[in-house]
């Protein structure tokens, strides 16, 4: 039995392993105005446990909240200048998302658990990533 990677501690649970895609560039085409990419994609299983799966989706949860609660405020902020609106709510979105990203981090350290992008540093994942693969398209 695979153990979680991100606890270290209990057994990966099924249910909730990460399928991490990895991306490798194959080919390039300039095709006159059309620029085509093709890829290799390839799915790494992380082991991950039913307790880490839940403090994950609630992070998550928590990151989408601070965003939208910092962007409302950035709006409404902005709204008495035209057109800065646009960009005092993009702003206090980002100011929500690295708060909520600092205290999910807290969190994570204090339990003694990974946090969700660690999973670049899987042995498997790290590994593809020194060969040219990539996370992301
Ligand atoms: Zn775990």
């Amino acid at each position: 039995m695979q153990e979680c990677f991100f606890c270290g501690q209990a057994p990966a649970d099924p249910g909730c392993t990460i399928e991490q895609p990895l991306y490798r560039l194959t080919r390039y085409a300039h095709l006159g105005l059309v620029r085509r990419f093709e890829y290799d994609k390839l799915v790494i299983p992380v082991g991950r446990c039913a307790a880490c799966a839940r403090i994950g989706a609630q992070a998550k949860k928590k990151r989408k909240v601070a965003i939208a609660v910092g962007s409302g405020i950035g709006f409404l902020i902005g709204l008495p200048i035209p057109g800065a609106f646009v960009f005092t709510a993009i702003g206090g979105g980002f100011a929500g998302y690295l708060a909520a990203r600092s205290r999910t981090n807290k969190m994570y350290d204090r339990l003694n658990i990974r946090a969700p992008e660690a999973v670049k540093e899987y042995p498997p994942v790290a590994e593809r990533l020194n060969g040219g693969w990539t996370l992301k398209k």
